[in-house]
C-alpha cells in the first residue's frame, strides 16, 4: 500500500460533499431526467459558450474544515485586543450568553429569510416589533423601523426624508452641526452631492441664523460627548420650517430626556451597544425613528400589527413591503436587506435587562465617567465638555505624546482623530480597574478610585425618569429560564433553513455551514473597534486582503471594495464609481442609466440616489433584453449615457446569449456596464462578469457566499470593478482605505462595512476551492433544471434559454391557473406552509408567478419532497377547476391551517381535516403548524400600528396555541 491511499482516505471528509446536497450519482440522474446525458452536457447547453471561462480560477483548496478553522484562528490571534475607549458610535458591551448561544449562534434565527411570508415568520416579527418598541420608547418618537444598515447611512436616509416631506421649505441646504461623528458627515456629503443637496457644516445654531435650510442635523450627546439642551435650536429651526434630525445614543437616552420630547422630527443612531459586538465595524442594527405623519416616507421595513382571518392579532411587514418593486425609481430609499438579526439581539438585550437593569447599566457608566472627569480636572487636565454621559474630550496640550505613549504601553485605545484633543468613552464593560488605568494613562499619576469625587454630568433639566419599556415584554423575562423559553417559543413559530428548503428565487438560500459561522462569535474578530489603530487589526488585514483576492478571482474583476453593507449599497457605490470615472474624463453630463424592465427594484432606486435618470429597456417575449430597444435607447441617449444595470443570469432565470453584445453596445456609446451580481450563484467558475465585458458588479455575500440572511439581514454587498474604476472605490475619513485617496466617496460608516461576517465568505471559498465553487454553480443549475422538468407537466415554466434549459432558478406561471380556477400564486404560497415549506419568490420579476431557486445545497430527497408538495397542490387546484371543491371553500384559499382550525369543535369544510393538515404522508413524521391563519394585509395598512400590542390582546389569542414542531 502506498501513501497515495492516505489522500483517498482523507478525501472522504471533503467539505464539498457536505455543502453540495446531491451525490455525484444523483447529479447525473437529475441531469438525465432533465434530458441531458451528463451534468457537463446540461451545463454546455445552458451557459453560452462565448462567455465560458477556459481556465480554472486561481484559488487554493479545497481545504478541510479543521484546517480552515485553524487558519482563521491564527488570523484572529493576530488581531490585538486592546481596551477600547474610542467611542465614536462603537462601544464595548456584554452580549448576554443566553442570547449569543440561542440567537446569534442559532440557525433557527440566523438562517431565516426576510419575513415577507408573515404567517411563518411570527416569531421574528414579534422580536422586530419589540425592537421598534425599544427605539420608540427611548427616542420618544411615534414610529420606528425594524433597522437600518448603519448609523451614518441612517443619517443620510434621514436627510433625504426631511427633504421629501418638507413642503414648506424648498431650500437645497442641509446644515450639519460640527459636533457630529466624522464618518457620519462623510456619508452625508457623499449622499448629498449627486442629489444636489448642499451640506453646510459648522455650528448649527449660528448657521441657522444665517440662512435657509430644509433640514439640520445635530448629535445629542455630541460626538465630543458634550450634552446640551437642543430644544432652543429645534424651536428656532421649526420657526423657519427647517426639520431637525437628531443622532443619538441608546445608553445616553436611558438617562436623558428623549429627542422626541425635545421636538426632533427624525432620530437615528446605532443599537450596537445593546449586546452586539463591535466586530470591526459591524454588523449592528442602526435605528430610524420619526413622526407618525412621515410613515409613508420612511425608509426600510416597518413591522405592523394586523389581524388574521379569525380576527386575531398577527404581525406583518407593513406598507413598503414591496416598496422598491412597486415604486421603482420613485422609491423613497433603496434599502432592502437591513440588519434584522442584530435588531432581534438588541430587543432581547432590552428584555433581558428590563428598564431598571438598563437604567443601572447607564447610571454605572455615567458614574464612572463622572469620577473620571473629576479626577482629570483635579489633576489639571482640561476636560472640554461641561456636561456628559459617557464620553469626555480633553485638550491634549503638550501631554499628547506622553499620554499616547502610556496608552500604547497599557493597551488602551483613546480617540485621537483630532490633533488638539483626545477622547475617552466608557461603556458597560468598563470596570473600576479600567477607571484607575485611564487616570494613570491620561495624568501619569495613580489614584485610588474609591475616594474619587463624582461630577454629575447631566444638566438637571435634561434628566429623565424611567418612562420607557413599561410593556410586559420587557419586564417578564429576567430569569434565564424564562428568557430561554421565550426565545425558543418565538423561534418555533418560524420556518428557517434548519426546518426545510427555502426555494426563494434570486435570494439563494443555501447552506450556511457551521464551520463558516464559528468565527463570528470569536473575540478575536468581535472585540476590535472599527477605528482601532490598524496595527491592532493585522489579522483582519490579512483576511480582508485575501478575501478581496478571492472575490476578484470569482468575478474576473481587478479590484474589490468590501465597504457596502448590502446589495443595495453595492449598487449605489458602484454607480458612484461610474459617475466619478466619467467626471474624471471630463464627462460631466453622463447621467442616464438604462435598466431592463425585469430588474430588481433596488436597481432604479439606487440609480436615482446616484443622481442618474432611469430609462427603461424593454424585454422581448423570451424575457431577454430587447436588443433593438437597447440600441435605440443607447443611440438616443448616446451623449448622456452613463451606464446600464443588468442582472446576469437575468432575473428571468436565463443566461441571455446576447450579454456580450449588450456590453458592447453600451460601451460604444460611452456608457459603463453594471452587472447586478445577485445571481452569481449560477456563474462562479463558469463565467465571470469582469471577463465578459462588465465594468462593475456587486456581490451579495449573503446569497452566493454563504452569509446567512438573518431574517432580513445582515448581508454584505462588496463591489468588484475593472482596473480603470479602482481609483474611485469608497474610502473612509477616519481610517482611509489603503491605496485610495482619502477624499473618495464614503458609503458606509466604517471602511469594511460589516467586517465581522466576512470570515464566513472567506471560509466558504477556502473550503470549496476553485473546483468546489465551480461544481456548486453546476449543481445549482442542474437542480433548477430538474425542478423545471418535474413541474413542467403541472405548471407552465415561463422562460428558458434557446436550448430549453433554465439557469439556477425557474419561474412557474400561475396566471393561466388563476384564469381557469381562481386560485392564485398567493394561495399556493400559503398552502405550501401547510406542507412545512416557505413559499418561493412571489410575483418577482413577473406578477402572478413563483420563482424557484433550489441552490446546490438541497438534497435530491428534499427537492423531491418540495416538488411533490407543489404537485399535490396542483392536484388540489384541479379539484377546484373540476368543481368538486368550490372556490370559496377549498384547502388553498383557507390555507394556512392552524392547529386551532383543525382541533375546533366543528369542521365545516368540504375537505377533510387530514387533507388540510396531512396532505402528504411524509408530514406525519414532521409537521409544522403555522401559528396564525392567513393575515389580512389591507387591514394592517389601513390601521397601521407599529408598537407592541397590549399583552392581553395577545394572550387571549394565543394561549391555546401550542408551539409544536
Ligand atoms: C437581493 C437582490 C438585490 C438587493 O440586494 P440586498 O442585499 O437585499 O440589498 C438586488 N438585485 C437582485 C437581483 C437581488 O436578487
Amino acid at each position: 500500500m502506498s501513501m497515495d491511499r492516505l489522500t483517498t482516505l482523507e478525501g472522504h471528509d471533503e467539505f464539498l460533499a457536505r455543502h453540495i446536497g446531491p451525490s455525484a450519482a444523483q447529479q447525473s440522474e437529475m441531469a438525465l431526467a432533465a434530458g441531458y446525458d451528463s451534468v457537463e452536457s446540461l451545463i454546455d447547453a445552458t451557459v453560452p459558450s462565448n462567455i465560458r471561462l477556459t481556465n480554472p480560477m486561481a484559488l487554493d483548496g479545497p481545504q478541510r474544515e479543521v484546517n480552515v478553522i485553524a487558519r482563521l484562528k491564527a488570523m484572529a490571534a493576530q488581531n490585538r485586543i486592546c481596551k477600547n475607549f474610542i467611542g465614536m458610535g462603537y462601544y464595548g458591551t456584554h452580549t448576554p450568553a443566553v442570547i449569543q448561544r440561542n440567537v446569534l449562534e442559532n440557525p433557527g434565527w440566523y438562517t431565516a429569510y426576510t419575513p415577507y411570508q408573515a404567517e411563518i415568520s411570527q416569531g421574528r416579527l414579534e422580536a422586530l416589533l419589540s425592537y421598534q418598541q425599544v427605539i420608540m420608547d427611548l427616542t420618544g418618537m411615534e414610529l420606528a423601523n425594524a433597522s437600518m444598515l448603519d448609523e451614518a447611512s441612517a443619517a443620510a436616509e434621514a436627510m433625504t426624508l426631511t427633504q421629501r416631506v418638507n413642503k414648506k421649505n424648498k431650500s437645497v441646504r442641509f446644515i450639519v452641526d460640527s459636533d457630529c461623528h466624522p464618518q457620519t458627515l462623510a456619508v452625508l456629503e457623499t449622499r448629498a452631492e449627486p442629489l444636489g443637496i448642499e451640506i453646510v457644516h459648522g455650528n448649527a445654531t449660528q448657521l441657522l441664523q444665517k440662512g435657509d435650510a430644509f433640514g439640520v442635523f445635530i448629535q445629542y450627546p455630541g460626538s465630543s460627548g458634550n450634552v446640551s439642551d437642543p430644544s432652543a435650536l429645534i424651536e428656532s429651526a421649526h420657526a423657519q420650517n427647517t426639520l431637525v434630525v437628531v443622532a443619538s445614543d441608546l445608553l445616553a437616552l436611558l438617562l436623558l430626556k428623549s429627542p422626541g420630547e425635545l421636538g426632533a422630527d427624525v432620530v437615528v443612531g446605532n443599537s450596537q451597544r445593546f449586546g452586539v459586538p463591535m466586530g470591526y465595524g459591524g454588523p449592528h442594527a442602526a435605528f430610524f425613528a420619526t413622526r407618525d405623519s412621515y410613515k409613508r416616507s420612511t425608509p426600510g421595513r416597518i413591522i405592523g400589527v394586523s389581524v388574521d382571518r379569525d380576527g386575531r392579532p398577527a404581525l406583518r411587514m407593513a406598507m413598503q413591503t414591496r416598496e422598491q418593486h412597486i415604486r421603482r425609481e420613485k422609491a423613497t430609499s433603496n434599502i432592502c436587506t437591513a440588519q434584522a438579526l442584530l435588531a432581534v439581539m438588541a430587543a432581547f438585550y432590552a428584555m433581558y435587562h428590563g428598564p431598571a437593569g438598563l437604567r443601572q447599566i447607564a447610571e454605572r457608566v455615567q458614574l464612572l465617567t463622572g469620577a473620571l472627569a473629576s479626577a482629570l480636572r483635579s489633576s489639571g487636565v482640561t476636560v472640554l465638555n461641561s456636561h456628559f454621559v459617557d464620553t469626555l474630550t480633553i485638550a491634549s496640550d503638550d501631554q499628547r505624546e506622553s499620554i499616547l505613549a502610556r496608552a500604547e504601553a497599557q493597551g488602551v485605545n483613546l480617540r485621537c482623530d483630532n490633533a488638539e484633543t483626545l477622547g475617552v468613552s466608557l461603556d458597560e464593560t468598563t470596570t473600576r480597574a479600567d477607571l484607575a488605568l485611564l487616570i494613570e494613562v491620561i495624568t501619569g499619576e495613580s489614584l485610588s478610585v474609591d475616594s474619587l469625587d463624582v461630577e454629575s454630568g447631566i444638566p438637571d433639566d435634561l434628566y429623565r425618569d424611567v418612562d420607557y419599556l413599561q410593556h410586559p415584554l420587557f419586564n417578564e423575562y429576567h430569569s434565564e429560564t424564562e428568557m430561554l423559553r421565550y426565545m425558543r417559543r418565538l423561534e418555533s413559530k418560524d420556518i428557517a433553513l434548519n426546518r426545510s428548503m427555502i426555494a426563494l428565487g434570486s435570494c439563494t438560500m443555501k447552506l450556511n455551514a457551521t464551520t463558516e459561522m464559528l468565527p463570528v462569535t470569536w473575540e478575536g474578530f468581535g472585540a476590535i473597534h472599527p477605528f482601532a489603530p490598524i496595527d491592532q487589526a493585522a489579522g483582519y488585514a490579512e483576511l480582508l486582503t485575501d478575501l478581496e483576492r478571492m472575490l476578484t478571482e470569482c468575478t474576473g474583476y481587478d479590484a474589490v471594495s468590501l465597504q457596502p453593507n448590502a446589495g443595495s449599497q453595492g449598487e449605489y457605490a458602484g454607480l458612484l464609481v461610474i459617475k466619478r470615472y466619467h467626471e474624471s474624463r471630463g464627462d460631466r453630463d453622463r447621467n442616464i442609466c438604462l435598466i431592463p424592465s425585469s430588474a430588481h427594484g433596488t436597481n432604479p432606486a439606487s440609480a436615482v440616489l446616484a443622481g442618474m435618470r432611469v430609462v427603461i429597456v424593454e424585454c422581448d417575449a423570451q424575457g431577454n433584453v430587447d436588443i433593438a430597444d437597447l440600441r435605440k435607447k443607447a443611440e438616443q441617449h448616446s451623449k448622456h449615457l452613463a451606464a446600464i444595470m443588468v442582472t446576469y443570469p437575468s432575473t428571468h432565470g436565463v443566461f441571455e446569449e446576447d450579454i456580450v453584445e449588450v456590453c458592447q453596445i453600451v460601451h460604444e456609446h460611452g456608457g459603463q456596464v453594471y452587472v447586478d451580481g445577485a445571481n452569481l450563484n449560477a456563474l462562479v467558475g463558469l463565467a465571470a462578469p469582469g471577463k465578459f465585458g462588465a465594468d462593475v458588479s456587486h456581490l451579495n455575500l449573503h446569497k452566493t457566499f454563504c452569509i446567512p440572511h438573518g431574517g432580513g439581514g445582515p448581508g454584505m454587498g462588496p463591489i468588484g470593478v475593472g482596473a480603470h474604476l479602482q481609483p474611485f472605490l469608497p474610502s473612509n475619513p477616519v481610517v482611509p482605505v489603503p491605496g485610495l485617496s482619502p477624499d473618495n466617496d464614503v458609503v458606509s460608516a466604517t471602511p469594511y462595512g460589516s467586517a465581522s461576517i466576512l470570515p464566513i465568505s472567506w471560509a466558504y471559498i477556502a473550503l470549496m476551492g476553485a473546483r468546489g465553487l465551480t461544481q456548486a454553480s453546476k449543481v445549482a443549475i442542474v437542480s433548477a433544471n430538474y425542478i423545471a422538468h418535474r413541474l413542467r407537466d403541472h405548471y407552465g415554466v415561463l422562460y428558458t434559454g434557446s436550448s430549453g434549459t433554465v439557469a439556477h432558478e425557474c419561474i412557474i406561471d400561475i396566471r393561466p391557473i388563476k384564469e381557469a380556477s381562481g386560485i392564485g400564486e398567493e394561495d399556493i404560497a400559503k398552502r405550501l406552509m401547510d406542507f412545512g415549506f416557505h413559499a418561493p419568490t412571489m410575483s418577482f420579476p413577473v406578477a402572478g408567478t413563483l420563482m424557484i431557486e433550489p441552490t446546490e445545497s438541497e438534497s435530491l430527497a428534499e427537492i423531491d419532497r418540495f416538488c411533490d408538495a407543489l404537485i399535490t397542490i396542483r392536484e388540489e387546484i384541479r379539484e377546484v377547476e373540476s368543481g368538486r371543491w368550490s372556490l370559496e371553500d377549498n384547502p388553498l384559499v383557507n390555507a394556512p391551517h392552524t392547529l386551532r382550525d383543525l382541533t375546533g369543535e366543528e369542521w365545516a369544510h368540504a375537505y377533510s381535516r387530514k387533507q388540510a393538515a396531512f396532505a402528504m404522508d411524509s408530514l406525519q413524521q414532521d409537521k409544522y403548524w403555522p401559528p396564525v391563519s392567513r393575515i389580512d394585509n389591507v387591514y394592517g395598512d389601513r390601521n397601521l400600528f407599529c408598537a407592541c400590542p397590549s399583552i392581553d390582546s395577545f394572550r387571549e389569542s394565543t394561549q391555546d396555541e401550542p408551539s409544536l414542531g
